[in-house]
């Protein structure tokens, strides 16, 4: 029976990262993943924050195959027939190192993996973990393709449809209301041409997020990131709201009707679709992360529940990576305590409580349900476009001063809506 320091369930980011810094520090890992090798069965946006994790990986990010750094920012507001753009660039984003770049996870994984193996560690592609081994009351391992492997530690990091915490009985399953669906096409496209159309010179990066029609409505909304020689594009939308709204519910046909936008089809003329894929992502925040420590088991990224949304960022990578991290170094520390009880290992919350990552999830935890409010993916996007539809239009005869135009599309009760709106989006 093969026994190890650490078993690590999932070659993501949160896998890839406990395994490097537990490779660092001499302990024997190793990392089975599902699919046929690192990347294969991660789907991402992807953008990627450097500055939170630049420190906790130091020398790994100057040669890592990021795609482009992001120097311009754009969000739109979808009505129906019409919309309302803002693009942002500032000379911060053009310094060097940048904060933020775009990245293919199927590129970036597999290279991550290559890194963490030079380490020491061992990594199993095509190996499915289908149930934990408990050992008087403590995880002792895995089941994995029908063998018993064990450890003194199993670091979950099994991604956002997470079977490990479930098994262990540190949490029931999830639930639509703290899910969404992402989904993403990979569109192939001349470097020269992203560069022209996106505004942006050789290196550098657009991201640009979409909300209101673009998901007809519903809880979620759009992005577009450029790559070297591709645009990630694509829709995220809450279960919750999927299930609830049937007419709304076809996600392909949305996605059809993004791509086919005024606001996007030129963006991507020529281009041909590369990849098409799907995933969950958990959105419901700090009120629905699963329990992190239990005797014999850490719980990292998505699985835990790291991924936040506050509307113009999307975030989920620099949590899994640092959340990763963090659990690697608890496990260092019980190892030098040989004891690998929940009490021991609850220094991975502690790490965790102490750096951004928690941080962050506390600071923002009133986001999912002031975002979950129906108005900012529906009302406002066509009240915006209204009124600037009525200040551009000349007609043939005379114009309505500009207040009498306001007046009419903010009516008091809608001025006590947006009162009201607004004292809740303050809340974040
Ligand atoms: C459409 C979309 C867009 C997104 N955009 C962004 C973005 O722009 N920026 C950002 O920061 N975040 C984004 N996210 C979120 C981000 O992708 C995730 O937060 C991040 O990938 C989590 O990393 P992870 O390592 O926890 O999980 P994953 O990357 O999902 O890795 C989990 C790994 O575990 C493996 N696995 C699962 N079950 C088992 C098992 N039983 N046995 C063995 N292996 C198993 C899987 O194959 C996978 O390799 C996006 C997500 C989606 C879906």
């Amino acid at each position: 029976m093969e026994k190890f320091d650490v078993i690590v369930v999932g070659a993501g980011l949160a896998g890839l990262a406990a395994a490097y810094t537990l490779a660092g520090e001499g302990v024997e890992v190793v990392v089975l993943e599902r699919g046929d090798y690192p990347g294969s069965k991660n789907v991402s946006g992807g953008r990627i924050y450097v500055n939170p994790v630049r420190d906790l990986f130091p020398g790994l990010w100057d040669e890592a195959p990021l795609e482009r750094a992001i120097v311009r920012e754009g969000a739109t507001l979808m009505a129906r027939n019409r919309s309302f753009t803002f693009h942002y660039t500032g000379s911060e984003l053009r310094t060097s190192p940048p904060q933020s770049y775009s990245v293919l996870r199927s590129r970036f994984d597999r290279w991550f993996s290559e890194r963490v193996e030079e380490r020491g560690a061992m990594l199993l592609p095509k190996t499915l973990v289908s149930d934990v081994i408990r050992e008087n009351g403590k995880i002792a391992g895995v089941i994995a393709a029908g063998d018993e492997l064990r450890a003194d530690v199993v670091i979950a990091c099994d991604g956002a449809l997470s079977l490990i915490p479930e098994k262990a009985g540190l949490r029931a399953p999830g639930r639509p209301h703290d899910n969404a669906i992402g989904v993403k096409e990979l569109i192939q496209l001349d470097p020269n041409l992203i560069n022209e159309r996106f505004n942006v010179a050789d290196g550098e990066g657009a991201a640009h997020l979409f909300v209101g029609d673009v998901t007809k409505g519903l809880f979620g909304g759009g992005f577009l990131y450029t790559n070297r020689g591709s645009v990630s594009l694509g829709l995220v939308v809450s279960i919750e709201d999927i299930a609830k709204e049937e007419a709304a519910g076809d996600i392909p046909a949305l996605f059809e009707a993004f791509k086919a936008r005024p606001e996007i089809e030129p963006l991507l003329r020529g281009g041909k679709t590369l990849e098409y894929g799907a995933h969950v992502i958990p959105e419901g925040g700090y009120r629905s992360l699963c329990p992190l420590v239990g005797d014999g088991i850490l719980v990292a990224g998505d699985s835990a529940g790291f991924a936040l949304n506050l509307g113009f960022t999307v975030r989920g990578m620099e949590y899994a990576l640092a959340s990763g991290h963090f659990a690697a170094k608890a496990v260092v520390q019980a190892k030098a305590a040989g004891r690998f009880d929940a009490a021991t290992l609850s220094a991975y919350q502690n790490l965790l409580e102490e750096s951004f990552v928690l941080h962050d999830f506390k600071t923002f935890q009133e986001t999912p349900r002031v975002l979950s409010n129906p108005h900012l993916f529906g009302h406002y996007p066509e009240l915006a476009g209204n009124i600037l539809r009525d200040l551009y239009s000349v007609p043939a005869g005379p114009k309505v001063p500009i207040f009498t135009t306001l007046r009419r599309h903010l009516t008091l009760s809608q001025l006590w809506t947006l009162l009201k709106d607004a004292k809740e989006v303050m809340k974040i």
